[in-house]
């Protein structure tokens, strides 16, 4: 079995987890949850379904199917590529996160700047070319334009968490590319009836690459960021009635992201940043194109 790395250097303390800082449990779990939410986001982006594995609709094994047959797919024919990875009930995640200083030593603190550390996705389970590809395209989304871990949701002037750089280049399967890993979404699409009924009645809410808008020139501040979530009275932009804020703004970093329910208000908030002058900024359409 292989172990999937990923060189960083901190730019930002990362946060992850404040339950129990020490623990090395809660601050992996925490990167991996963070991974997982990109790759979801991906997996949307590209035209295939992927659950929110918090909501009522999530994936779980199907253990009456994989025991009329005791093949895996079997089972696993209407659970989303990201709980095929990741795992979901009845199904255990594929990797395994260890993080390491890259000597081969486990302590490291990822709350100072500058700290070079290495995510270790070591396969409990053997992935796919296309599963390995969409690891090394997060892990280039977080460094590039994103940000890990939590915390992201604190206004301007907190300080910034959550910035990383890529501390050597990554390593792509070389077999695959973006448009073919469309077509493997597809197929699993195409194969479960179940899956297709379910991506139809998906919530708009949940995160689509497609409608991401990225900034690497610059930063918000509190009054921008108001400003740009008036666009929206529905309040999925501001994060009322208890869910989280959708534009993440980083002033060290001189960066911010952030995402739109649909193609209507990601046109409202390029025009607002228009407005306000802020150029330079990219949609979620044009970074999957760079893929
Ligand atoms: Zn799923």
């Amino acid at each position: 079995m292989r172990t999937i790395t990923v060189s960083l250097r901190t730019l930002t303390p990362i946060w992850t987890g404040d339950v129990d800082r020490t623990s090395e449990q809660v601050r992996e779990t925490g990167l991996m949850g963070s991974v997982r939410w990109w790759t979801e986001a991906l997996i949307r982006g590209l035209g295939g379904y992927a659950c929110d594995p918090t909501s009522s609709d999530r994936c779980g094994f199907d253990e009456a199917a994989y025991r009329r047959t005791y093949q895996v797919e079997d089972g696993l024919r209407d659970v989303c590529p990201a709980c095929r990875l990741f795992g979901c009930t009845g199904w255990s995640s594929k990797l395994r996160l260890v993080i390491t200083d890259g000597e081969g030593g486990y302590v490291v603190s990822l709350e100072q700047p500058g700290a070079y550390f290495v995510l270790n996705f070591v396969e409990v389970k053997p992935t796919t070319a296309e599963e390995r590809w969409l690891l090394a395209k997060v892990a280039w989304l977080i460094t590039r334009y994103g940000s890990m871990g939590g915390k992201t949701t604190l206004k301007p002037p907190q300080p910034d968490y959550g910035l990383v750089a890529l501390a050597s280049p990554l390593r792509l399967p070389s077999s695959v590319t973006r448009e073919s890993v469309q077509v493997w979404l597809a197929k699993m699409l195409a194969e479960s009836p179940v899956l297709q009924e379910r991506l139809r009645r998906a919530p708009p809410e949940w995160p689509n690459l497609r409608l991401f808008f990225f900034n690497t020139e610059r930063w918000l501040d509190t009054g921008q960021v108001n400003e740009l979530v008036r666009v929206d009275p529905s309040g999925f932009l501001s994060g009322r009635r208890g869910v989280s804020k959708k534009v993440f703004s980083f002033q060290k970093g001189n960066r911010f992201w952030g995402y739109a329910r649909d193609s209507q208000m990601l046109e409202k908030v390029l025009a607002t940043l228009q407005r306000l002058g802020v150029s330079s900024t990219r949609t979620g359409e044009e970074v999957l194109n760079e893929l």
